[in-house]
């Protein structure tokens, strides 16, 4: 059986997946932000839908669902607690629940912090992640509805993920966030090797998405909150206490990215 994984943009920086079965002509698609832009692929390449996948339930990665259920008869999976708010959905799904799409099976993750429901979906036979707005190339979302101490427990659950984990991340936000990294982590030599490579990628047009797990650990500031190393340059930028914890720690860096963001770097 062999899958392949197409990634496709979509509106400014949106990413939304197609997971193919080539064998039997059938697609699962993760967060279909714009229905026409996945309808086109699954056309383009001649493919069904079985199965649509949602993260969370911000309009960007649920708006196609309709448009697709229009065109085909494809049930709707999302987060139990956002049920009210993800247009189409036919069932929510809960930590540890399994998904299965063809011969593939994927545990639903509990990623709650970007929203109060955000899930991720793991797939061990593909080594991939779907992971919405929680985890971003060398970056992590916003706290829109969740805190900090919520989002910390959902990237220490991602952190226990094997490190050749491709992580599907739902937005390019490569470069920004590369920039911040490396602005609070100057000692971080990988980081500064993967930042320089992101700027390459993107004068080329390529996509920072995927991105590798094993690299995010030791080069994503956001999965670093308990690294004592970090932590103490942190503490020397007056970014956080040392003594604080680590979802304090996590937080301090999550409000020094959101100020720097609005500077419009
Ligand atoms: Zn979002
Ligand atoms: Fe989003």
């Amino acid at each position: 059986m062999s899958f392949s994984i197409e990634i496709l943009p979509a509106f400014n920086n949106n990413y939304a997946f197609v997971v193919s079965d080539h064998d039997l002509g059938l697609a699962m698609v993760v967060d279909p932000g714009d229905g026409e832009v996945v309808s086109r692929e699954l056309k383009k390449r001649d493919l069904y839908p079985a199965l649509i996948l949602c993260t969370h339930h911000h309009p960007d990665h649920v708006g196609g669902n309709e448009t697709l259920q229009q065109e085909y008869d494809v049930p709707v999976l999302g987060p139990a607690k956002e049920k009210a708010l993800i247009p189409g959905i036919s069932r929510g799904v809960e930590h540890k629940d399994v998904v299965t799409f063809s011969t593939l099976r994927g545990d639903v993750l509990e990623t709650h912090g970007h929203t109060d429901g955000s899930v991720s979906y793991y797939f061990p036979q593909l080594k991939a992640l779907f992971c919405g707005d929680t985890l971003f190339t060398l970056g992590c979302g916003r706290l829109i509805e969740g805190n900090s101490q919520q989002m910390w427990e959902s990237l220490k659950l991602l952190k226990s993920l094997p490190d050749d984990t491709m992580i599907y991340c739902g937005h390019e936000y490569g470069e920004l966030n590369a920039a911040f990294a490396v602005m609070v982590d100057k000692e971080n030599v990988e980081l500064r090797v993967r930042a320089a490579e992101i700027t390459t990628l993107r004068k080329q047009g390529k996509l920072t998405v995927p991105t590798l797990l094993g690299t995010e650990k030791r080069c994503n500031p956001f999965l670093r909150a308990d690294d004592p190393e970090f932590r103490k340059s942190l503490a020397k930028q007056r970014v956080a206490p040392e003594d604080a914890d680590a979802a304090a720690v996590f937080g301090k860096l999550r409000s020094a990215k959101d100020r720097f963001g609005q500077k419009g770097l």
